[in-house]
């Protein structure tokens, strides 16, 4: 291997990006790859994946091709790019014929250092004998697990890619995905014929990232108290599972005040894009979305995801919540879950069209996930167990700030699964609540259900706390909702021997829903870059400059400097363009466009 490879490496790091080192694997991932390995690459969103394919694309001779997705996002990662002082394009359908020429004889004579392409504009015969006349560097395929077939984001034209690999088989390729399971890991490597390439997996921690769970009562409510105690002015995503409610939410945000706007499938392209580029482009500004969006959003600044409704998997909900906090400052995950969730995912895999085996797979992922919602224990390790990481309590979710109370629930569930099986496993969750607590409802009365032995039996507790013992019961499988139209609950065979007394059940005790409150101890990374109140006002005074240079570049205000960046300019207060850029995320290109600038509004303001 050339030995000045890492030194070269370094130095673009240093002097095209402004970083003053790589971080976990990149410079690893980096070297094999720009000495024309294979790599296949697993690191949390956030981690620095687009790194280890940019520097080895200049590294190398040629044009990177990134594979990607989503073409309404090419525009940002060019921009990002140029911004640096890297010749990048794309060829997408978004473009002119005369532009498309254009920027194909850049790719011809080697003018250009990265050029992004979607998989099925690769797989055109045009593009195919583009690549083949010119000097390919590397292939790039990012967000690699949409080759998996049975993961959340299936793309049909990922399979096909596989024929790079033929078709050049001297161009090293790295794919890269967030998603870290098993199963994905060797999908990609089988489809993608990438079973020789060296695998770096990154630990996926994102400790900067606070998760909560909290029981649902009403959502959108807490939703609110949320954002506006925790989150003010802040940027941030929430999880909706239907489009109507993704209106409604939006909505409901819009009129107490929170400036949201919605996004899901359903919308016109034009008005969906124009959304994401305003999410993109301005602060503050809360997406309503459904998990349509999201994948390929870079914006660094997201300080919140929430979820309104439970997510399918563990794998969807880490890359959802991922999107917060990239810029590496704290950020919370948060999300609001009940009964209802768990029945409606329920019977969303029941009545799928899916095979058995398919089902098997889904239900398990849903276990995963309400398991990751009921744990007594640190969510994080939990998390973390899932990708096949251990760790120890991380001191920085819910659980861990708030221990829940867990209590031996065996009387209650057994309480709770006699009911069930008195009414004949005919009835819903509302009518089994009502004869536990005696209610005398119309329908109790009708059935005669008050003259059960069991009427009454639960009248200690309130609903909503039978709720949540219903809600932990399904999610520890004794208890199923059925499919028909009456969502009639159904005993299990494990519930046998709850019921015999010879299996106990260890619950988690009901918690009225509070009002969310500021955390009181911010976490480490908040406290070193926490300002003082004349630093606050630079950082103030140098964003709205952000703001005022991106409107006029027409670029997202991220592309120009991130939070991080400003913060730290706004500690170390550069009186000099050599002092400047020692500041991370300021590299040459930047320093010559803005350092005149900045050291102004420095000078101006001390
Ligand atoms: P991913 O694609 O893995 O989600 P990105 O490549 O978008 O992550 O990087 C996430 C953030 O981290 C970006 O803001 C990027 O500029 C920053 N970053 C990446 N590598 C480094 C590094 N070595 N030092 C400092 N910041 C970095
Ligand atoms: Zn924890």
């Amino acid at each position: 291997m050339d030995p000045g490879l890492s030194a070269r490496a370094l130095d673009l790091l240093q002097t095209v990006f402004g970083y003053p080192a790589f971080r976990g694997q990149q410079g690893d991932i980096v070297e094999h790859v720009a000495s024309g390995g294979d790599a296949l690459v697993l690191m949390p969103t956030g981690g620095g994946k687009s790194l280890c394919y940019q520097i080895p694309a200049l590294l190398r001779d040629g044009v990177g091709v990134v594979v990607s997705p989503l073409i309404a996002l090419m525009q940002d990662q060019v921009d990002a790019l140029e911004e640096v002082g890297v010749r990048a394009a794309f060829l997408n359908s978004t473009q002119t014929f005369e532009e498309t020429m254009r920027i194909e004889r850049l790719v011809r004579s080697g003018e250009i250092d990265l050029v992004y392409v979607a998989p099925e504009r690769l797989m055109t015969q045009r593009c195919l004998d583009l690549f083949d006349a010119s000097r390919i560097a590397l292939f790039a395929i990012d967000e690699a697990h949409c080759v998996s077939q049975w993961g959340h984001d299936f793309r049909p034209e990922y399979i096909r890619l596989s024929i790079l690999h033929e078709r050049f088989p001297n161009v090293p390729r790295i794919a890269l995905t967030a998603t870290a399971d098993q199963q994905t890991r060797a999908e990609i490597a089988m489809r993608l014929q990438l079973g020789d390439a060296r695998q770096f997996v990154s630990s996926f921690d994102r400790p900067n990232i606070r998760y909560s769970i909290v029981e649902k009562g009403n959502g959108r409510k807490q939703l609110l108290d949320f954002i506006t105690s925790e989150h003010g002015s802040d940027a941030g995503i929430v999880y909706c599972l239907s489009r109507k409610k993704v209106e409604e939410t939006a909505d409901f945000l819009n009129e107490n005040g929170i400036r949201a706007l919605p996004y899901h499938a359903g919308m016109d392209y034009a008005k969906r894009s124009a959304n994401q580029s305003r999410f993109l482009r301005e602060e503050s500004i809360v997406m309503v979305a459904t998990i349509a969006f999201g994948m390929g959003i870079d914006k660094p600044d997201v300080r919140f995801v929430c979820h309104l409704d439970l997510p399918k998997s563990i794998e969807g909900y880490y890359q959802e919540t991922g999107r917060g906090g990239r810029d590496g400052m704290p950020a919370s995950a948060w999300m609001a879950y009940g009964l209802q969730d768990v029945v409606l995912q329920r019977r969303m895999i029941d009545e799928s069209e899916a095979d058995e085996t398919f089902k098997r797979v889904l239900s398990m992922k849903l276990d995963a996930m309400l398991g990751l919602c009921e744990t007594l224990t640190c969510r994080r390790v939990r998390l973390l167990d899932y990708f096949g990481e251990q760790s120890g309590p991380c001191g920085n979710c819910d659980t861990c700030l708030i221990p829940p109370v867990s209590f031996d629930g065996t009387v209650p569930v057994q309480k709770l699964l006699s009911t069930v099986y008195r009414v004949d496993q005919r009835f819903a969750a509302g009518h089994v609540i009502d004869v536990l607590r005696g209610v005398e409802t119309d329908r109790i009365k009708q059935w005669h259900h008050d003259s059960l032995s069991v009427f009454g039996i639960g009248a200690e507790r309130a609903e909503a706390e039978w709720r949540a013992i219903l809600r932990q019961a399904i999610a520890l499988g004794l208890v199923t909702v059925d499919h028909d139209a009456y969502s009639s609950l159904k005993l299990t065979d494990a519930a046998r021997p709850v019921l015999k007394g010879a299996r106990s059940v260890q619950l988690r005790q009901y918690q009225k829903p509070v009002k969310a409150k500021r955390a009181s101890t911010p976490s480490k990374g908040y406290a070193e870059m926490e300002l003082s109140k004349s630093e606050q006002a630079i950082f103030e005074r140098l964003r709205r400059w952000r703001m005022d240079t991106a409107r006029a570049h027409n670029v997202a205000a991220y592309i120009i400097f991130g939070d991080a960046t400003l913060r730290e300019i706004a500690k170390a207060k550069p009186s000099s363009l050599q002092e400047l850029r020692g500041v991370t995320g300021v590299g040459e290109k930047k320093l010559v466009s803005y350092g005149d600038e900045i050291v102004a509004i420095i000078m101006e303001m001390s």
